[in-house]
């Protein structure tokens, strides 16, 4: 089932650039697609007319077949969740707690029917023991995994994820990408957008779909996508770290044709 589908949509800001070029894609539902671009390619702006915040100069955007306007924005709008880059603009509670009850209130949540659902989905992303705390007391990668608690408290059936993990640490970020694996096995059906610049996050998706000058291109799965340098360098883009190393070590006479993560590599090598 089509989740996203999005026919021949342009848009332009004020000063009339094109910042989105008659783009057309689909998402399936299930699916965890990465958004790749550089800087300035236009995710944010994608993202945003995703979301219905911002209209198309033209072209269609449909939620589970919907057509998305004006009218039915807000309500489509609560399909998803959105978790941003910086942990530290997120937060609005006192407590780990407070700030997953934030959410349930906005959405008239009754009070005695959160705690359940805040302990569930601190839960989830393991970090029950800090219920109480401050989130100022919190790593990048702990305040990242309170962000996804409280949009996932929401019951997305979409989850956005802007640049999450690119103010983390290498740590933080393998802390959010385990996580959102355990996420799909947990939640099946949960559709996931990954907006990135970074091409070693892409690794993590189902399907890359390349934004470049406000048009895409479908990458389809990563692993391919990333072998083929020639559409890596066309598209302006660098090939993820793995990919560098396994290069070296097949250099070196190392079988890693199968390997696809470090530990993977390691095995190898001490093998
Ligand atoms: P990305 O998220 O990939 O960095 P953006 O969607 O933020 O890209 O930006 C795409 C293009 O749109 C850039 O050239 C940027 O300068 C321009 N842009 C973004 N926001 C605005 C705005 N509010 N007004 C005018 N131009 C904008």
């Amino acid at each position: 089932m089509k989740k996203i589908e999005v026919k021949g949509l342009s848009f332009s800001y004020n000063d009339g650039k094109q910042v989105i070029d008659n783009i057309s894609f689909s998402i399936e539902e299930s699916k965890h697609i990465c958004l790749l671009g550089n800087n300035g390619s236009g995710k944010s702006t994608l993202s945003k007319l995703l979301m219905g915040l911002l209209y198309p100069n033209e072209g269609e955007i449909f939620i589970d077949g919907e057509l998305l306007t004006s009218k039915n924005a807000s309500l489509l709008r609560q399909k998803m969740a959105l978790v941003f880059q910086n942990p530290d603009n997120q937060f609005v509670g006192a407590t780990v707690e407070d700030d997953v009850a934030f959410g349930l209130e906005n959405r008239l949540v009754e009070h005695d029917k959160m705690q359940p659902i805040i302990d569930k989905f601190l839960d989830l992303v393991g970090m029950s023991k800090f219920a109480k705390s401050e989130p100022s007391n919190l790593s990048g990668g702990q305040k990242q995994r309170v962000a996804i608690a409280s949009a996932l408290a929401l019951s997305p059936e979409i989850l956005i994820l802007d640049e999450a993990t690119s103010m983390l640490d290498p740590k933080g970020k393998r802390e959010i990408n385990q996580l959102i694996n355990s996420l799909k096995k947990e939640n099946p059906k949960l559709t996931i957008i990954s907006i990135t610049h970074d091409v070693n996050e892409a690794l993590y998706s189902d399907e890359v779909l390349i934004i470049s000058s406000g048009k895409i291109i479908e990458g389809g799965n990563p692993e391919e996508f990333f072998k083929n340098k020639q559409l890596v360098n066309e598209n302006k883009l660098d090939q993820p770290f793995i990919f560098k190393i396994k290069e070296g070590l097949q250099s070196l006479g190392y079988d890693v044709d199968s390997s696809n993560n470090i530990d993977d590599l390691v095995n190898v090598i001490c093998q």
